[in-house]
């Protein structure tokens, strides 16, 4: 069954249940149930061991009807078409609801980038930059980090776009190095996001950080994140994991020391971690713990029809894109268990990657505490608004920021004309 799952129908009946919500006619939202561009490309690369390998990737454009397209780039062994399409829209409906001046895109690789050497990926990722060239740019498409790229992939793909055009284009992608143009706060920005939207959810319940136990699943740059922060803010993280498995302790583990552990090495996995009191789970029991949120911080499809009956958590919160499918979707809401969807939740990242974007091109650099408030400003005005429409429309939390971005994005091409 899983097998059959397809992302892209996903967001496709979310949007008609939004846009029929909004009162809608078929015309008046049909352009959103199709991409603008699509290109498929492939890059070969010279292996280390002198043999060649042909890679295969693709760049989605969903939609450039508010602004850029923008949106991330995923280096992963599962990239497929209709992944990268799902994730395309996504964007759009992100940057709509958290009112940036971008539409939504999305590039993927399939490879395993953790068996490439880094001359391998710099090749690669130097091919594929060359190959989707003719559709990005700063005022076109503005790619950025997303699962298997980071600040590193984002300066090789800087280069080599700047080596096309003749000259540094600072803008063509952000989530760079610092010193690359790259902004402060950006590699903490979505798990940051992330943070604020669990804050701003207990508010409403009335709860207190330190009463309440979270479970992140997955310790990429968002979970990770994540983690270390809603620490911070004094919240009892009872279980993490990663693709080797997960680790639990009831009353809160270390975070630092596992954060330590796994930064010391980067191939280190959560298997091998111990700590006094820490068990050792697998993936599909953190999911299933009693906690009080859970937040999905991994790959799509996690929460779906055969494990939702089971999800204990009293709220999910989304920090990576598409981790619950729509049966499960409605099987938590008739259960009671809230959810705060991704294009809310983990909107952190792409928030800062237009402040990176906008610095770049004004050519003028922001403080780490002016980024981190203009970003808290956003994602709190966001979730306000998402949470008063989902309750003034007696609907659940995604289908109000579906409304909400729907609308945005359909107002736009009703004002742009379709000719
Ligand atoms: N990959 C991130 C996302 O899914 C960030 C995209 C961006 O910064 O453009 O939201």
């Amino acid at each position: 069954m899983q097998d059959l799952y397809n992302p892209y129908d996903n967001v496709l009946k979310v949007v008609d249940n939004a846009a029929s919500i909004l009162g809608y006619e078929e015309n008046d939202y049909a352009t959103l149930r199709y991409p603008e561009r699509e290109l498929k490309v492939s890059m070969p690369v010279v292996m280390d061991d002198g043999s060649l390998k042909v890679f295969e990737g693709f760049r989605v454009q969903h939609s450039t009807v508010r602004g850029p397209a923008k949106g991330g780039v995923r280096f992963h062994p599962a990239v497929n078409h209709d992944e990268v399409k799902a994730l395309a829209a996504w964007m759009t409906f992100k940057c709509a609801v958290v009112n940036i001046p971008y539409g939504g895109g999305k590039g993927g690789v399939i490879c395993n980038p953790g068996e490439l050497s880094e001359r391998e990926k710099h090749s690669l990722t130097a091919k594929y930059t060359a190959q989707i060239a003719p559709l990005i740019g700063p005022e076109q498409d503005v790619p950025a980090p997303d699962v298997g790229t980071n600040a590193r992939v984002m300066a090789w793909m800087m280069d080599q776009y700047s080596m096309l055009k003749g000259h540094s284009v600072l803008s063509c992608v952000t989530g760079k190095p610092i010193g690359l143009g790259g902004i402060l706060g950006r590699s903490e920005a979505t798990g940051r996001g992330v943070m604020f939207t669990v804050k701003n959810l207990l508010s409403k319940q009335g709860r207190k950080a330190s009463e309440s136990t979270v479970a992140v699943q997955g310790m990429g740059n968002v979970g990770s994140v994540t983690a270390k922060l809603l620490h911070k803010e004094g919240f009892k993280v009872a279980a993490v994991s990663d693709v080797s498995g997960g680790i639990y302790r009831e009353d809160g583990i270390d975070v630092a020391a596992v954060l330590a552990y796994l930064n010391e090495n980067p191939k280190n996995l959560l298997a091998d971690y111990h700590e006094d009191g820490v068990s050792h789970i697998s993936n599909s029991e953190l999911l299933e713990l009693d906690v009080d949120v859970l937040v999905p911080a991994a790959l799509e499809n996690q929460i779906n029809a055969s494990n939702a009956d089971r999800i204990r958590a009293r709220y999910v919160v989304e920090a990576a894109n598409g981790p619950t499918t729509l049966e499960a979707d409605e099987i938590l809401q008739k259960r009671g268990i809230m959810l705060v969807p991704d294009i809310l939740a983990n909107a952190g990242g792409v928030v800062v990657s237009y402040f990176e974007w906008v610095q770049n091109i004004q050519e003028l650099c922001w403080s780490e505490d002016r980024v981190n408030e203009e970003l808290k400003t956003i994602m709190d005005t966001a979730f306000e608004a998402v949470w008063s429409i989902a309750h003034e429309k007696d609907v659940t939390l995604r289908t109000g920021a579906y409304l909400i971005a729907v609308q945005r994005v359909v107002e736009a091409q009703k004002g742009r004309g379709i000719f």
